[in-house]
């Protein structure tokens, strides 16, 4: 089992997203807003991070850079939810630091692989600080 926080200011998809991760066995911490993602990254040390990049007060690509920056938050693996499919924004999640990059609407069974192998590589001690690192 592994501590996943969600960082997402949609109610739906926060409660969709949560409730399904619950159900295979994950711990779900919630943040609603990019600072009190940043907080509850260093609060519950998470094991994985999956961060929607529009987000208000300070969106997810901020969050994800700060996270990056920091080297005692840079090894959790991070997820970067968009509802946008263009391949601009892959690459600035990527260069933001973020280690994949899943398209809304979430197709679930894909986010649980990625999840899943983002997991197993942080376990077996690979380095997983970003794309960039
Ligand atoms: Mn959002």
């Amino acid at each position: 089992m592994a501590t996943l926080l969600i960082v997402e200011d949609n109610d739906l998809n926060r409660d969709m997203l949560s409730r399904r991760l619950a159900r295979r066995g994950h711990s779900i911490v919630l943040a609603c807003d990019g600072p009190e993602g940043l907080t509850k990254a260093y609060t519950t040390a998470p094991d994985l991070i999956l961060m929607d990049m529009s987000l208000p007060v300070m969106d997810g690509w901020e969050v994800t850079r700060r996270l990056k920056r920091d080297p005692v938050t840079a090894g959790i693996p991070i997820i970067a939810l968009t509802a946008h499919a263009m391949a601009e924004d892959k690459s600035t999640a990527l260069l933001a630091g973020c280690d994949e990059f899943e398209t809304k609407p979430i197709d679930f069974e894909r986010l649980i692989d990625t999840v899943t192998r983002l997991l197993e590589r942080r376990a077996s001690g690979h380095h997983a600080g970003g794309n960039l690192a």
